[in-house]
């Protein structure tokens, strides 16, 4: 299925969002077996990311097809040593502690390491990230650690029926990534889409997705 799964969305996946850009997908490989993701990958997946650390440590040699590595999940300060020199893309980048963490192990490794600024554009409290106002501020401050470069924008929005609502919220997130990406020469990463609402996401500027379900099927926790 995964084989079918990814040729579909591939072609189902616009070649680029409104503003002509082109549209990245990701593979969100949580609780996925190494041969799954290498399926996903032989099939055309260019990117895939993960949520665990653990994780990502005991798949890493097991991946096939040098697709990039992202990281997307909430990053414990701790573990960033794990991970330096093996992500190409930080997604979740939700807290300035964990900027200055990534920032000073990549220093130490005499690498820059690329990453994104999580926004918590449903002002959830179950969610990381900074709160869009301050989104400005955060790129500032973050700017000015020395071994990173801020490539754009992630957000999840909320998990909610109103479609109205979640194309007002897509289009903030669009609206402050091209706000700041005037300041900001390197951003190129609207990271915003999940398998439930990845079209809207990109018909409201998101050039990057992430889709895990619609790639593997239903995760089954237990
Ligand atoms: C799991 C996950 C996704 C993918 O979710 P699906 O609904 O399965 O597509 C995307 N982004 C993040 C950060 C995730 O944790």
């Amino acid at each position: 299925m995964i084989t079918e799964n990814v040729k579909k969305l591939l072609a189902e996946i616009p070649q680029a969002n409104p503003q002509g850009e082109a549209v990245t997908l990701v593979a969100a490989v949580k609780m996925q077996t190494p041969e799954a993701i290498n399926e996903a990958i032989c099939a055309g997946v260019r990117a895939i990311g993960d949520n665990h650390v653990q994780e990502f440590k005991e798949k890493y040699d097991l991946i096939e097809g040098n697709p990039e590595r992202h990281f997307i999940g909430h990053l414990q300060t701790n573990k960033v040593k794990y991970l330096i020199g093996k992500v190409d893309l930080y997604h979740s980048v939700d807290r300035y502690n964990l900027a200055e963490e990534l920032s000073k192990r990549s220093a130490a490794a005499g690498i820059t390491s690329n990453i994104l600024v999580q926004i918590n554009i449903g002002n959830e409290e179950t969610k990381g990230g900074f709160e869009l106002d301050e989104a400005r501020d955060a790129c500032e401050r973050i700017a000015k650690l020395p071994a990173l470069k801020i490539e754009g924008l992630m957000a999840m929005l909320p998990f909610i029926d109103d479609e109205a609502e979640l194309r007002r919220l897509a289009t903030l997130m669009r609206s402050k990534y091209d706000e700041l990406k005037a300041d900001f020469p390197a951003f190129k990463h609207l990271s915003m889409g999940m398998s439930g609402d990845w079209k809207l996401c990109v018909e409201c500027g998101s050039n990057m997705i992430r889709l895990g379900t619609s790639i593997f099927g239903p995760r089954h926790y237990d």
